[in-house]
């Protein structure tokens, strides 16, 4: 099949290489120049596990090419995915900008039928807003041509995108119209082979499945961090209610860590922009507000613990960062943990020295300017004079270090744990003072 996919991001890229790696004949739309020159050239703009080799080898038998023509794009495919980015608007609503400048561009060049797939994350009624706008642009045009709008909502994990995409939990189509639903079936049909993970349903459900999704995720999260506070307070350790509780299959094991807060790009835009829309009808989504006010002050709490221990005194002091993506696996720094403690730490007149095995590069795209942040090639260079180590991704690579190294090489002998890496007793037993989350602090 032909397929046009608007949108050479995390999700646009892992798309058009899946469905090129199952045999279709891919076209990617991006307005960025740069981004397309270096796709063009054999490079991958992000990092994403096993995405290079396969964007190498699609582009070699020629499933797969970019460009920025979009009209070129929209005569390819008869699909025309959009996987353009959905940020945050300055009310924290989702800005459709993007999404509605490839309706634009789709209604000012379609000339046969073509169905539109929307894969970005969007609010409720999107899918009318970019038919009305395609409608809009042919009208202009004098031309009726037919047309579909889907809401194909996306549920893959940077770090893990492929295999989400190869092997979906469930695939979302939301359509009126059972003639494309069958169409997007046929499309599907490789990543759906062991069983039918299909969901079919009307296209307002499935664009609220993608915000239910990731709100429910963030919840999760949220819920362990107000309790991770709470067991703090009481003198208990979240780590073994954690475990306490993950045994009821009603709850499971699965995304219940308590942390220093979630980041990336979807879980504090999707809730923030959920709650927005149930606002703009009028409905007060309490619980979502609550969700977005622990995880904002949970972001907090690695500067808090840290300012305390050194007793508010941070000026000139030197701190080791591990890990600057959101979460392992990616190079992504879209609202990580780390930017807000980082902000916080140089504010307060501290340096930081860090290390990421992937995000480095992203970190200066960002951070390149300061003076105060020194990004080094791995975990012990962070270290050696620091005053302290701040663990705040949990790259495996993190996970079994050489404590008593890391204790030679501090300044402070202290480690601050924003993913509850280690055991507290065998840390302590190094001499190392630990404090982490949830749990008490002991020395
Ligand atoms: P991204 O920022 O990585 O990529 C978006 C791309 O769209 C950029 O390359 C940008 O240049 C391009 N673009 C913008 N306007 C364009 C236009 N008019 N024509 C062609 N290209 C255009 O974004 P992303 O992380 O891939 O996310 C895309 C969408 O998917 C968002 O709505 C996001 O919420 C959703 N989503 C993301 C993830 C994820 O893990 N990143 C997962 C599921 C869903």
């Amino acid at each position: 099949m032909e397929i046009t996919i608007f949108g050479s991001g995390y999700v646009g890229l892992v798309t058009g290489a899946c469905l090129a790696e199952v045999g279709n004949d891919v076209l990617c739309v991006d307005i960025d120049q740069r981004k397309i020159d270096l796709l063009n050239s054999g490079g991958v703009p992000i990092f994403e596990p096993g995405l290079e080799a396969l964007i190498a080898r699609n582009r070699e038998a020629g499933r797969l090419s970019f460009t920025t023509d979009a009209a070129a794009g929209i005569a390819h495919g008869l699909f025309q995915f959009i996987a353009v980015g959905t940020p945050p608007d300055e009310d924290g609503s989702a800005d459709l900008s993007h999404v509605l400048a490839v309706a634009d561009i789709i209604g000012r060049n379609l000339t046969e039928y073509r169905i539109v797939v929307d894969k970005s994350t969007v609010p409720v009624g999107t899918a009318d807003q970019v038919a009305a706008r395609i409608r809009e642009r042919l009208s202009a045009r004098g031309e009726t041509i037919e047309f579909d709008v889907v809401s194909n909502p996306e549920f893959l994990k940077e770090g893990a995108a492929i295999e989400d995409f190869m092997r979906p939990d469930r695939i979302i189509v939301g359509t009126d119209n059972p003639r494309t639903g069958e169409l997007l079936r046929a499309l599907y049909a490789p990543f759906n082979r062991n069983r039918d993970r299909l969901v079919l349903m009307d296209v307002r459900s499935a664009e609220l499945t993608k915000y239910a999704a990731n709100a429910m995720l963030a919840t999760k999260i949220s819920f362990m961090n107000e309790l991770a506070n709470v067991a703090e307070a009481v003198g208990a350790d979240i780590e073994r209610v954690r475990i306490g509780i993950g045994s009821d299959p009603r709850i499971g094991y699965q995304f219940i860590y308590p942390g220093c807060g979630y980041g990336g790009s979807c879980f504090p835009k999707d809730v923030r922009a959920l709650e927005r829309t149930a606002r703009s009808k009028g409905y007060q989504a309490e619980l979502l507000q609550a969700v977005e006010a622990v995880n904002d002050r949970q972001k907090d709490l690695l500067f808090s613990k840290i300012a305390e221990y050194f007793n508010g005194n941070l000026d000139g002091k030197t701190f080791a960062l591990w890990g600057l993506a959101f979460k392992p696996n990616t190079d992504d720094m879209r609202e990580a943990s780390s930017r807000r403690l980082m902000e916080q730490l140089w504010a307060a007149g501290a340096r930081v020295r860090a290390f990421d095995p992937v995000a480095a590069e992203e970190a200066k795209r960002l951070y390149g300017e300061r003076t105060d942040l020194e990004l080094v090639e791995n975990r012990m260079a962070a270290v050696t004079g620091a005053d302290a180590v701040v663990i705040v991704t949990e790259w495996n690579e993190f996970r079994s270090p050489d404590l008593t190294a890391v204790k030679a090489q501090l300044r402070s002998p202290v480690i601050f744990d924003g993913r509850n890496l280690f055991n507290p007793s065998q840390v302590n037993s190094t001499g190392l003072t630990y404090i982490s989350i949830g749990r008490q602090p002991a020395c």
